[in-house]
């Protein structure tokens, strides 16, 4: 492998090389710290047979220690300038840049088309902060196996997805997770470590799909509980009813699941979710 990317030296040398600056509207924050990336890349991939799909490669801090690590690299980058340098500065035959906005990416479509029989497939990302909600949802909702996301996001951010039932920041997506994946925390990584450097700290989360539940017509279930946490001041039934369209069905439905109709949907676990999907399978599908 040539030197790290993930120094402040490179990094600058590259934006000075290429004449590219680092663009905020892009979330642009480049690891500046080879133990980081090293740590990320393995703590991503268990086996060099992996596929292994980058969201945002940027400069390639992280990309390069993947290519080590992995036969097969594809890396989503939305920035025109980025597919040259990383070619250019990483030169490996395992990688492979595609330009496009990460959530135009039809990801079952995408995994249908790289992965070979029987292939693990994993997901990485120093994400950028702007879009951390939307492609985790997508990931949690793809189709295609996954068998685990390795992610740096916002300390914050990242405190949410230990929200329990009940807690401020328990959401959707606290639900969505848990029914698709176990978590656990890699590391805590400072402001200190980016170039440029944010104003917030961050934190690398792991996602093992766990595949424990099974049920019929999954991507309902999950657009069930999108539906019941749209209003988050109302109650599960006032989400319910707008999302099934039908006041009478939403009670008959939260009655039978035995989920009181002034129950808030940040209230319920996953449990009960599955429950009142379950109960009610014939009304909801
Ligand atoms: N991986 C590099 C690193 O760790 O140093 C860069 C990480 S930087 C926080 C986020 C990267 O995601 C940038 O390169 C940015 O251009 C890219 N990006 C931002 N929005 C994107 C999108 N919608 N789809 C794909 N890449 C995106």
């Amino acid at each position: 492998m040539n030197d790290p990317i993930a120094t402040i030296k490179r990094t600058k040398a590259i934006q000075d090389k290429y004449q590219v600056f680092t663009k905020k509207s892009y979330g642009q924050n480049f690891i500046i710290e080879p133990r980081i990336v090293e740590k990320i890349a393995e703590a991503a991939i268990a086996d060099p047979s992996e596929l292994v799909i980058e969201i945002g490669p940027g400069i390639g801090a992280l990309t390069q220690q993947l290519c080590a690590r992995s036969q097969h690299v594809i890396a989503y980058e939305i920035d025109p300038r980025m597919p040259n340098i990383l070619q250019n500065e990483i030169q490996s035959p395992h990688l492979e840049v595609v330009l496009q906005d990460f959530l135009d990416v039809d990801v079952d479509e995408e995994i249908k088309k790289y992965r070979k029989e029987n292939q693990p497939v994993v997901f990485t990302s120093n994400l950028p902060y702007y879009i951390t909600t939307p492609i985790l949802f997508k990931l949690f909702e793809t189709k295609e196996p996954i068998e685990r996301i390795t992610v740096m996001m916002q300390k914050e951010v990242g405190q949410r997805f230990m929200a329990q039932p009940s807690d401020k920041e328990y959401n959707a997506l606290s639900v969505i997770w848990q029914y698709k994946c176990d978590c656990h925390k890699v590391m805590d990584v400072s402001r200190h470590v980016f170039w440029p450097s944010p104003n917030v700290d961050s934190v690398v989360l792991q996602f093992n799909f766990h595949h424990r539940y099974h049920l019929l017509n999954e991507s309902v279930f999950l657009s069930m509980v999108k539906g019941c946490f749209v209003q988050r001041r109302k109650t599960i039934y006032n989400n319910l009813q707008s999302y099934l369209q039908d006041k009478e069905l939403a009670k008959t439905c939260l009655e039978k699941a035995g989920i009181a109709l002034n129950t808030r949907a940040q209230q319920c676990a996953l449990n009960d979710f599955i429950r009142l999907y379950e109960v009610n399978y014939e009304s909801i599908c």
